[in-house]
């Protein structure tokens, strides 16, 4: 049985004091951080709790299960692709998501670009980022980012907010820090370089969100903590 309403309730509220704690040691301002809430395997419900907290966004990981998803709510939030995107099925997530976050090759980019010029949009991207050197991770190599991001800065239909990257698996909590501190070196070096802010830092998830929040992250991808564990 999915958690009733009081629970994820509860669960937020609980969540944001921790962030906003971590972000008081950190020396950051608790505005700068956005609490994404992951409702992949989650009935669409997650999505109405999501919306009726206040929550302007969600996150899913597979195109075709939040455009079913999408079709069962009238939740007013924004939808936004962080799974792995394979070009055929770029077409259908500029379509259904606000904002794609695993945009992490040339390919990627010149499929949603011209998807979205089609759709008359512009659509806002991240790039994915392999900051962890993890084999078992999609995300672009962290010495392709610079040529990625001019390539992705050059699509007319394509916005670029920033960075995203997923820690390795690790009971070592200095991998998860190693490889955010990673992303936000890559990030302050791009912005450098192209003048762009990128502002956007999408690291940390239920199981690293102290290190992410430490290194600057300011989009937390969080699932389990608020809706419990997947099947
Ligand atoms: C599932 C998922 C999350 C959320 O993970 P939790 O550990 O459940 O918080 C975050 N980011 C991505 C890319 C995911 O696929």
């Amino acid at each position: 049985m999915f958690i009733d309403y009081e629970t994820f309730r509860m669960r937020t509220d609980a969540l944001l004091s921790r962030i906003a704690g971590l972000c008081r040691a950190a020396g950051r301002n608790p505005r700068e951080i956005t609490l994404l809430p992951v409702t992949k395997t989650h009935p669409a419900a997650a999505v109405e709790y999501a919306a009726r907290y206040g929550l302007a966004a969600v996150g899913e990981n597979r195109v075709q299960d939040a455009v079913e998803k999408r079709a069962l709510t009238a939740a007013a939030v924004r939808w936004e692709l962080i799974g792995h995107l394979q070009s055929n099925k770029a077409r259908l997530a500029a379509t259904h998501f606000d904002r794609i976050q695993s945009v992490d090759s040339e390919k990627l980019l010149i499929v949603l670009d011209r998807a979205a010029g089609e759709l008359g949009r512009k659509l806002p991207v991240l790039l994915q980022v392999n900051a962890g050197h993890d084999p078992a991770k999609f995300g672009a190599d962290p010495a392709a980012v610079g040529r990625l991001l001019e390539l992705a800065l050059a699509k007319p239909h394509l916005q670029v907010d920033g960075l995203m990257t997923i820690a390795p698996l690790s009971d070592d909590p200095a991998v998860a820090r190693r490889t955010f501190a990673h992303l936000r070196t890559i990030r302050d070096q791009q912005a450098a370089r192209s003048g762009i802010a990128l502002r956007e830092l999408s690291m940390g998830m239920s199981g690293d969100l102290d290190a992410a929040i430490a290194e600057g992250s300011t989009l937390l991808r969080v699932g389990t903590a608020l809706f419990g564990p997947r099947e």
